[in-house]
């Protein structure tokens, strides 16, 4: 069958090599001059929203997805009804604003950070009397990798926060004082069966993921972030897969955003998982069974961000994958997965890359 992807990043990539090893093929949308994706299928270089570029994927495919949320949601509804689209605009207009988001995790009991809306200077006075300090200011919209967020740690903080987001629609979250971060990523399909991936342990950088390693040893933390997650599939009524980042503090999870899309903290699936987030993706929009996400030892991922070291595509450890993209700061270029049948042993192989990584940049 053919499946139409709006966006050709390396998402995209990873999905249409999926979808090959399945005996499918993919049609892409993307502007850009390089699409990592193009070494897996056609890609039309037209504008996401473009009319055209879309009519054609709906002639010329089976099902339409897409690989990254700031899709316009306008842009679907000039396919809808011509061709299925998966996963639902709902799940993307809620994604694509962070009130929206909250309202949503509120709506569905999930427990988040108590966050106010933000239209004012003023209003950022009023949050941190409201939260305390220090607070988080976010754009609601377009924020990713950490982009789009201020730290306000003290009154003074108040006027740079305003003049570097002022005039875009916000948010104040409170500062949650997390002991770590996970994602729990799960995939509904057509008839409604789910299948959640064990937890991933996540750390960041300056806002982007660095390393995610799965499963996580905390069995009441994994139940509570899959009943949040089957709330969220059930809910949408969602088709394809969706990632839930959340904060862990002690034996309490609370939700931080979710993507409507296979997810960087899903990576390590690939080599670490008997079914990979990106088939089960594609299974699940072609309405197919599901595979199983069992785990296949214990997996951990560190990204390659602003260049590919030649020590990294030497190592003796773990599988690279590039995506052959140019290197640029703050770029994700690439990843690296180990397995293995420890935890320790997968970590000590997460440490030599870690290592070889942050020596040579
Ligand atoms: P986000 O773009 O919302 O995923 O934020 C990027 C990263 O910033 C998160 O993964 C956390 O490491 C950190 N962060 C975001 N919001 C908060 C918060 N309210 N409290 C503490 N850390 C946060």
């Amino acid at each position: 069958m053919r499946i139409g992807i709006i966006g050709a990043g390396q998402l995209g990539q990873m999905l249409g090599f999926a979808a090959r090893k399945l005996g499918d093929e993919c049609r892409f949308i993307d502007p850009s001059d390089s699409p990592p994706a193009a070494v897996c299928g056609d890609v039309i270089r037209k504008p996401f929203d473009d009319a055209d570029a879309l009519a054609d994927l709906a002639a010329n495919c089976d099902v339409v997805t897409y690989e990254f949320e700031n899709v316009p949601v306008e842009a679907l509804s000039h396919i809808e009804g011509k061709v299925p689209v998966y996963p639902p605009a709902a799940a993307l207009q809620h994604s694509q604003d962070r009130l929206d988001e909250k309202r949503l995790f509120t709506d569905l009991e999930i427990p988040l950070s108590r966050y106010r809306r933000i239209d004012s200077r003023e209003d950022i006075d009023a949050a941190i009397d409201a939260l305390g300090l220090p607070i988080v200011i976010k754009t609601r919209r377009l924020g990713y990798d950490g982009k789009g967020q201020f730290i306000v740690r003290s009154q003074e903080d108040c006027d740079e926060a305003w003049q570097a987001l002022g005039g875009n629609a916000l948010i104040a979250e409170a500062w949650v004082p997390f002991d770590y971060e996970v994602s729990c990523i799960g995939v509904r399909n057509v008839a409604g069966d789910v299948a959640i991936y064990p937890l991933a342990r996540n750390v960041h950088v300056e806002g982007i993921l660095r390393t995610s390693c799965s499963p996580v040893d905390a069995p009441g933390l994994a139940a509570k972030a899959e009943d949040y997650v089957r709330r969220l599939l059930d809910h949408l009524d969602y088709v394809g897969t969706l990632a839930l980042e959340l904060f862990v503090c002690g034996e309490d999870l609370f939700a931080n955003e979710f993507a409507p899309r296979v997810h960087n903290s899903g990576h390590w699936s690939i080599e670490g998982s008997a079914t990979s987030q990106f088939e089960n993706h594609i299974r699940a929009v072609l309405g197919r069974p599901l595979g199983s996400t069992a785990p296949q030892g214990h997996a951990g991922m560190v990204n390659l961000i602003g260049e590919i070291p030649d020590e990294a595509r030497n190592l003796d450890v773990g599988t690279l994958h590039d995506y052959g993209k140019s290197p640029r700061p703050g770029r994700k270029l690439g990843h690296i997965t180990v397995t293995a049948e420890t935890g320790a042993a997968r970590d000590s192989g997460i440490d030599i890359i870690e290592r070889c990584v942050t020596a040579s940049t």
